[in-house]
């Protein structure tokens, strides 16, 4: 085998951007010298992921996933080292000597069998064949423009015209079936065309590569048992539940605008581009996923959810919103008039008036409570009743005391306006029966959840301990300061430990702090990248250190708090308090005082 040489890789490497490359799959901010954003490989809720761009390196205090940039191309794209490497050498423009050129992988295959299939649709549209989608498409008023921008195209009829392009194309029927685009046929040899007739929507991954297609049947063309729309079936490349139709185009607009808008359809979503609203994304028709959540979240803090305005709608939107709650989106949702969708609203009443509804998205507790008014929709006393019950019980599960109160208040004056009451004394009566509900509270679970926030703390005290040995790194006088005040029991991480540990070593032998030599002194490849991923900074901040060491004591003292209660619970305590006791009743004290002054909340940004 021809040996690949090095310094080819090391050209790739020096020409790739990890900054770029990240940047494509999560939003980074700069924090110091690193940039800094929610990692692509867990479910990431405090920014855990670093980047250190003149490195060119990456660590996730959360997942502990590290490394460089073929690395991450590795886990991202899904791809073995070599692959990522001929993935990288191809964006910067390189060719990598190979060696076997001919040996395609199945995945790259699949990508330019998805490409070439693209362009065929798009060719299609334009020829005499797709004169009939084009006058479709024309009704439904999408433009030139759109129609390049979203690279629509059309699957003519017949059952071999893409298969047989695509073979012309020097592609084999293997790999054509494993697309998805091209089935092999119930009887005899062969292989036919899953899309036929229909209008072609590409779908394509945040970069702009084409994973799979959406299609939709010509009006008229719809044969009985065929499906309106058709997505590509499951592949290597294409999940349905972890794609958005518009990401490539919608990923810049979102982060300038700081919200995205998620909408069902294809065509709803091309209308939102079309009105200017270029933040749009669609879910391609089917209810929203976790991991579609997830995957905008990587985008995005904010969505604001356009789906249709019926009540069933409404309850999807809600089901959905509590998705994206759950992936740590804010959401709020668009309120359309009844029976539209975002395609219908903004051609018949216009962009502005999408736009204005947009701005005006509200949160979901009132969706919730919209939708239960019109649930009870009757107008006698009963109902109403009925309808404050419900209302109270759904404020009732809000676990932020001044979200409660805005949301009575709201409620009293809906409520007032039907009735003869005034909404003062609706107010103290659906507080009363807010206080009269604690059991009802516990038993519909309290405040939601406490287990996703008890592992959010564990990421953020992983990462202040990263921060911590971060800034002992950068400046060898603030290390020798700092190094001797602190205790290894600090540290919860293996990881981390180990380049403390390191640090101290070389503080007790007089040595100065060199990241070269902390490094050669960890075992641990994390530890090593944790050193790696360590700047010269200008630690003037000296304070900024201090508050995060406190903070690291205040966990440890936490964790000791419980230890010894787990002593005495079992009995086993000796009379003489052990050391640990003295200096564990100094914690508690600061502990409770901190805690009193309410600090015990987010790391220091
Ligand atoms: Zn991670």
């Amino acid at each position: 085998m021809e040996s690949r040489s090095s310094h080819d890789l090391e050209e790739v490497r020096r020409r790739s951007d990890l900054v770029q490359i990240v940047s494509a799959h999560t939003s980074l901010r700069r924090s110091g010298a690193r940039l800094v954003g929610l990692c692509p490989f867990h479910e990431d809720k405090t920014a855990s992921f670093f980047v250190n761009p003149q490195k060119q390196l990456w660590h996730c205090f959360g997942c502990k996933a590290g490394g460089d940039v073929f690395n991450f191309v590795e886990k991202t794209e899904n791809l073995t080292f070599i692959e990522a490497a001929r993935w990288l050498a191809q964006k910067a423009g390189m060719t990598l000597r190979e060696a076997s050129p001919e040996k395609r992988t199945q995945r790259n295959a699949l990508a330019e069998i998805n490409r070439a299939a693209a362009g065929f649709f798009k060719g299609r549209l334009r020829s005499n064949e797709g004169s009939a989608a084009r006058a479709y498409l024309a009704q439904r008023k999408i433009t030139d423009e759109s129609m390049a921008a979203f690279d629509i195209g059309y699957a003519p009829g017949g059952w071999e015209q893409l298969f047989t392009y695509l073979r012309g194309q020097g592609f084999s029927a293997g790999d054509i079936a494993a697309s998805g685009l091209c089935l092999p046929k119930q009887k005899g040899p062969g292989y036919y065309d899953r899309f036929r007739s229909r209008i072609m929507f590409p779908v394509c991954n945040a970069e702009g590569a084409v994973i799979g297609f959406g299609g939709r049947v010509l009006p008229g063309d719809e044969p009985g048992d065929s499906p309106k729309y058709m997505n590509s079936p499951e592949t290597p490349l294409f999940r349905k539940g972890q794609a958005l139709f518009a990401l490539n185009l919608a990923r810049k607009p979102m982060q300038q605008e700081g919200s995205a808008i998620v909408v069902e359809g294809y065509f709803d979503c091309i209308a939102c581009h079309e009105a200017g609203l270029k933040q749009a994304v669609a879910t391609m028709g089917t209810a929203l996923t976790s991991d579609q959540a997830r995957l905008l979240r990587r985008h995005v803090e904010r969505a604001k959810l356009a789906f249709d305005a019926d009540s069933a709608g409404f309850a999807a939107t809600l089901r959905s919103a509590a998705m994206f709650e759950s992936a740590g989106l804010s959401a709020e949702v668009v309120v359309m008039p009844a029976g539209k969708d975002p395609d219908n609203f903004i051609h018949e009443d216009g962009a502005e008036a999408f736009q204005k509804a947009v701005d005006q998205a509200i949160t979901i507790m009132e969706c919730r409570l919209r939708l239960l008014e019109e649930q009870h929709g009757g107008k006698d006393e009963r109902s109403r009743q009925a309808l404050l019950r419900e209302s109270v019980r759904a404020i009732a599960e809000l676990s932020d005391a001044i979200e409660q109160e805005r949301w009575v208040h709201w409620l009293a004056e809906r409520h007032a306006a039907h009735s003869k009451e005034r909404a003062a004394v609706v107010e103290d009566a659906i507080w009363k029966q807010l206080h009269s509900r604690p059991a009802a509270r516990k038993a519909s679970g309290g405040p939601p959840a406490a287990k996703p926030e008890r592992s959010d703390q564990i990421a953020a005290r992983l990462q202040a301990e990263g921060q911590v040995l971060w800034a002992l790194l950068s400046n060898d006088e603030i290390a020798r300061k700092w190094l001797g005040r602190m205790r290894p029991q600090l540290f919860s991480d293996e990881a981390n430990l180990q380049v403390f540990t390191a640090l101290c070593g070389l503080a007790e032998e007089g040595l100065a702090v060199a990241v070269d030599v902390v490094r050669g002194r960890c075992a641990q490849a994390g530890a090593q990248r944790i050193v790696e991923l360590a700047v010269l900074e200008s630690a003037d901040d000296e304070g900024e250190l201090g508050r995060l060491i406190e903070r690291l004591e205040d966990w440890e003292g936490g964790q000791l708090v419980q230890r010894v209660a787990d002593e005495v619970i079992r009995g086993g305590l000796a009379d003489p308090l052990p050391p640990e006791m003295e200096e564990m009743e100094q914690k508690k004290r600061r502990l409770s005082k901190r805690i009193g002054e309410g600090s015990a909340g987010k790391l220091p940004r």
